[in-house]
């Protein structure tokens, strides 16, 4: 049991910083990595892949598993709940996988104090104004949500000194190397 940390990469970073790009190019490239797929109730996006991207359940459904304690952890971002399924950790794990798990600041300080030998990193864009640049170009957001994202994003930043490790997004190729070597360094 108290190896399952030691197994476990969380990556923060504010929405548009490349952080999803960064992580399928790392499971991309190395077999050790496997995602953790978190629940949410926000709506899909045209590219996403139900149980693939994320688990996308309703609130009524979403409620049901937080009160039958499916959920290592979980938060309301933007309106929309995000969580962690204890599940996706256990099985992964217990296949010999090291899982990297994807959340935001509150997600990743709650799974630090269950699991305190998880490696985290904060993935920061270069300059808020290329994280804008990023997030209207993705153009899956409507302006209100990009505004509210952006505010977030700041929030997220001032956070980032309590991660292991910050690591900047120049290049995705060269942020997932990054981010392989510091696992490898731990271990
Ligand atoms: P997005 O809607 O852009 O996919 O995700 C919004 C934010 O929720 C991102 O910061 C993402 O990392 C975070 N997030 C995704 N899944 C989870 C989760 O299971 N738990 C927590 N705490 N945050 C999550």
């Amino acid at each position: 049991m108290s190896d399952i940390g030691k197994n476990i990469v969380v990556i923060s970073g504010p929405s548009g910083c490349g952080k999803d790009t960064v992580v399928k190019h790392i499971l991309k490239t190395d077999p050790r990595f496997v995602l953790s797929v978190s629940a949410t109730t926000r709506a899909k996006r045209p590219y996403e892949t139900d149980g693939v991207d994320y688990i996308f359940l309703t609130t009524q459904e979403f409620i049901s598993k937080i009160s039958k304690s499916e959920f290592l952890e979980h938060t309301m971002y933007c309106n929309n709940y995000y969580g962690t399924l204890r599940s996706q950790i256990e099985q992964k794990v217990a296949r010999g996988k090291v899982v990297i798990l994807v959340i935001e600041v509150e997600g990743a300080r709650n799974v630090k104090k269950v699991y305190p030998d998880a490696l985290t990193i904060f993935i920061a864009p270069p300059s808020l104004e290329e994280l804008e640049r990023r997030l209207r170009e993705r153009n899956t957001e409507d302006d209100g949500v990009i505004k509210q994202r952006l505010y977030k994003a700041n929030e997220e930043l001032g956070f980032k000194s309590s991660y292991d490790y910050i690591v900047e997004n120049n290049y995705v190729e060269q942020c997932a190397q990054s981010i392989i070597d510091i696992f490898d360094g731990k271990q």
